[in-house]
């Protein structure tokens, strides 16, 4: 079995460390967010870690107003899907930016955040 070219533990150890990252495919040039074994486009596993910017804009959100036991207490809080400016989403937390101020459309900045589990890392804040 070939090993994926970021794992999800390394792509959210890399978003506390401060870099978003993305991967591309070596051979039709997909860009994607990790981990995906093949490539959707041409099925080749040929991915190569690209650092990501980090500006977008949010492409949808949710109001998060009864949070899971992990983060009770944080509550409301926003998730976002964030398109970023090179073509792909990702899916991360609201910072700074007021819920009433959310909109669609919005530009919106990466954000390392440090949460007590890996997979909430991802945050967004103004741009
Ligand atoms: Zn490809």
């Amino acid at each position: 079995m070939t090993e994926p070219a970021i794992t999800v533990r390394a792509f959210f150890e890399r978003v506390r460390a401060g870099q978003l990252v993305a991967i591309r495919c070596g051979s039709c040039g997909e860009l994607a967010i990790p981990p995906k074994a093949l490539c959707p486009q041409c099925h080749a596993r040929a991915w190569q870690t690209q650092p990501l910017a980090g500006d977008g804009t949010i492409a949808s959100y949710t109001v998060i107003r009864v949070a899971p036991r992990a983060h009770a207490g944080e509550a409301p809080y926003a998730l976002a899907v964030v398109a970023l400016k090179e073509g792909v989403s990702v899916l991360g937390r609201i910072v700074d930016i007021p819920l009433e101020k959310l909109a669609v459309g919005l530009s919106v900045r990466f954000r390392p955040l440090i949460a007590k589990d890996l997979t909430t890392s991802v945050g967004f804040g103004p741009a």
